[in-house]
């Protein structure tokens, strides 16, 4: 069995290289070279197919695995924290944006665009019950996979009179 060899890419001395030159950059080149990789990762991610998209998303999943793997207790909770901050600022920055929205509202914006307003069509039917579902609605919401079974709903007897 070959011995392990974690984290071999921050031990080229090319990454260390880079290592000590981010050391000593000042606060505004750190926040030009972050600019610049954020442009770059975007334009790279606007061009790339679905399957690419997929690819880099299961190698980016199994990567952060295997680094959660590697994390001593007082990393693991370092990076939990971390998480948390990041979660907490990303839904804060949200809520400014609709933050009384409507009572500013911009013809010119495309509010139909931003994920928190659309969620999609209802045409998701469960195979087991037929019940129409959003897309982002769980497989066993409705019935359970066929684990809960429902009487058919009968017309209420005052609504047979009328019509
Ligand atoms: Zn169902």
């Amino acid at each position: 069995m070959p011995l392990k060899r974690p984290s071999i890419g921050r031990q080229t001395s090319h990454s260390k290289r880079k290592k000590r030159e981010r050391e000593q950059e000042s606060s505004d080149e750190r926040s030009q070279r972050q600019e610049t990789n954020r442009h770059r990762e975007e334009t790279r991610r606007a061009q790339e197919s679905a399957e690419e998209r997929r690819q880099r998303q299961e190698t980016d999943c199994h990567r952060a695995t295997s680094r959660r793997g590697e994390e001593n207790p007082a990393e693991r909770a370092q990076r939990q924290a971390a998480d948390r901050r990041a979660k907490s600022a990303f839904n804060a920055a949200i809520n400014i944006v609709w933050l009384k929205a409507a009572f500013s509202y911009d013809l010119t914006k495309e509010y139909g665009s931003d994920p928190k307003i659309t969620i999609g069509r209802m045409d998701n039917i469960c195979m087991h019950c037929q019940a129409k579902k959003w897309p982002g609605e769980a497989p066993g919401l409705c019935c359970t996979g066929e684990k809960v079974v429902l009487d058919a709903i009968q017309n209420p007897l005052m609504c047979s009179r009328i019509f």
